[in-house]
Parts: structure tokens; C-alpha cells; sequence
């Protein structure tokens, strides 16, 4: 994952894995599963990445496109 910084703070966010409390790994509704490059594969949903601010605590999520 590239390199971020917190909008806020300036310090460099740290990747996080995010999961609901029974383990299981997020994923959001990409909202194209009709998408003719089916790119986005079956169901229409992608995984998401995190990271995380050290300072405040911001966390931002970034969708796994690839
Ligand atoms: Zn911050």
C-alpha cells in the first residue's frame, strides 16, 4: 500500500486489519456487479484495507480494487 499521512496530524498512518468481532474481514458493496470488465468478481464486493493514525486515531479504508 502507498504511503499515507493523517490529514490531521502530519505522522505517517500505520496499516490495520479490520474485522468484525466474530473474524470475519470486511468487504463493501462496490455496487458493480454488472460491470461487463467483471473486474470487481462475483457478488459485486471488494476487499478493504486500513490504516490508522497513531496520534488521533483516524482511520481511513481503502477498497482492494485489484
Ligand atoms: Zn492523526
Amino acid at each position: 500500500m502507498a504511503f499515507h499521512r493523517c490529514p490531521d496530524c502530519g505522522v505517517t498512518m500505520e496499516v490495520t486489519t479490520v474485522r468484525s468481532s466474530d473474524g470475519f474481514s470486511l468487504r463493501i458493496d462496490t455496487g458493480k456487479r454488472d460491470s461487463l470488465l467483471g473486474k470487481l468478481g462475483v457478488g459485486g464486493t471488494a476487499s478493504v484495507d486500513a490504516i490508522c493514525c497513531p496520534e488521533c486515531g483516524l482511520v481511513r479504508f481503502y477498497a482492494d480494487l485489484e
